[in-house]
């Protein structure tokens, strides 16, 4: 699910509800309050019963039983979320306290209901459809669609329930290791959702509205229109794309490959190129970054992820930082990456490792950081009409030598003399880049530390050897 625990959270990758349509803004409150509240049981089971065997025809699988379908309603569609999340988060965020897990877990299902079109409870078996945002939807669309919109999210939400019928999605995220193979493998199943709601709406001549509610998600027929919603399109887009391509192999290719989705996001763009089994990583940063956000700021329960870098983190960037042309070049060079990503309710930092197969590749890759902060600053000086100020200096450690060390700060006015800053310490050592960002704080002489803590790491690792 990609919605606006996003911004509630400020951690951008977090999310990751197995099956749900969620649209990427909230739908206007004041727009809400007035909506009518016409969608009766009865009509949403006449709508349920007409899309299903269209759901079985293009899904090429029946209902062992049709699943539940009902209203989302308040404390017991937070329950359902909630209790979705902590499975995710016990394992995307491993790396925090059991406690934080399960505070982020019920925080992040509040807003789920105003953002969250439809969803299938992967543990009560029932699809939710919430009325509001359904709604909202309908009323982009030109006339009074949410009938037709009803019956889209329906499909949708229906192949949910449906392959979970077929191959339990407990089990499934069970195998999903870290954030990039829970958006590799969210991209089979979110890309078979949309697959088979897309042929379901062909059939019903809806295809505006099935690709109405693709607008709404920042993609469309030629891609992806809103960069901000990158990793959006790239788990529903690029997953249909993904789901497409191997549908065209026959009904029983697509559910093997179902029942043993990516776990990498490459493949969500190299389809072709699919394997259940890919090889392992040639090295583990982990020990390395495991603690770094504790140098930054200490004693505090940060919610911690520790994941690799992927094709999805790295195209996403590249895209905002008009860095694309340049991006596959580099990354044809990067040997593994892996980061660690941790925020507190005031404050989030990143942990990044980055080796290349050469000692040529970490300054091209410094190269595309200052593009990137360059167009970031860009982007949000033109959201905010502020300037946005971006410096760079040396930055020197006091008891490690590196190759090279930039600090690079920016600072947006926020009125009456103040800045929200960011920094970046930006480090070549050898054929490794070390990024460690801070956000919305100072953080001094730990930034250094941190980045000798990461460093000290590195030291104990054994690293792959370089192309010779
Ligand atoms: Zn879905």
């Amino acid at each position: 699910m990609l919605t606006l625990m996003v911004t509630t959270l400020g951690l951008a990758h977090a999310q990751g509800l197995p099956s749900c349509f969620a649209t990427g803004t909230e739908p206007a409150a004041d727009g809400e309050a007035d909506a009518p509240t016409s969608l009766d049981d009865t009509t949403l089971q006449a709508a349920a019963a007409k899309v299903l065997p269209l759901v079985e025809k293009h899904a090429g699988r029946v209902f062992t039983t049709p699943p539940k379908v009902t209203l989302a309603e308040g404390q017991a569609f937070r329950d359902v979320v909630a209790e979705e999340n902590r499975l995710i988060y016990d394992r995307i965020f491993a790396a925090s306290p059991e406690e934080v897990r399960h505070r982020l877990a019920e925080e992040t299902a509040w807003g789920a209901e105003r953002g969250v079109l439809g969803k299938y409870g992967v543990f009560t078996d029932t699809l939710y459809m919430s009325e509001g945002p359904l709604r909202m939807a309908a009323s982009t669309l030109p006339g009074d669609r949410m009938d037709d919109v009803l019956l889209v999210i329906l499909a949708h939400e229906l192949t949910h329930a449906l392959q979970d019928q077929h191959i339990p999605m407990d089990a499934l995220l069970d195998d999903v290791d870290d954030q990039d193979a829970l958006w590799a493998a969210s991209g089979s199943w979110e890309g078979f959702a949309t697959w088979v709601e897309q042929q379901v709406a062909h059939e019903l001549g809806l295809d505006d509205v099935f690709w109405g509610m693709t607008k709404l998600q920042g993609w469309g027929e030629e891609g992806l229109q809103e960069p901000m919603a990158f990793q959006t399109w790239a788990v529903y887009g690029q997953g249909r794309a993904f789901v497409e391509h191997h549908q065209a192999k026959g009904t029983e290719h697509l559910w093997t490959v179902l029942a043993h989705p990516p776990h990498r996001t490459w493949m969500l763009f190299e389809p072709e190129r699919y394997t259940a089994d890919p090889p392992p990583f040639p090295v583990d940063f982990t020990p390395a970054l495991t603690g770094s956000e504790h140098k930054l700021t200490s004693k505090k329960p940060w919610a911690s992820l520790i994941t690799t870098v992927g094709d999805v983190e790295l195209r996403g960037e590249a895209i905002l930082g008009h860095t694309e042309d340049e991006l596959d070049e580099v990354m044809a060079h990067l040997v593994h990456a892996q980061k660690l990503e941790s925020v507190l309710p005031d404050r989030s930092v990143e942990a990044r490792v980055m080796l290349f197969d050469d000692t040529t590749w970490p300054r091209r890759y410094l190269d595309l950081l200052r593009a990137q902060a360059k167009a970031e600053a860009d982007r949000k000086g033109d959201a905010y009409d502020v300037p946005i100020e971006l410096s760079y200096v040396d930055f020197p450690l006091e008891n490690i030598t590196v190759d090279d060390s930039t600090l690079r700060t920016t600072r947006i006015p926020i009125g009456g003399g103040r800045h929200l800053e960011a920094r970046a310490a930006w480090v070549v050592q050898g054929r490794m880049v070390l990024v460690v960002r801070a956000e919305r704080f100072r953080p001094g002489l730990r930034l250094g530390w941190a980045i000798e803590h990461l460093l000290t790491g590195l030291e104990g690792i054994e690293l792959p050897a370089a192309v010779p």
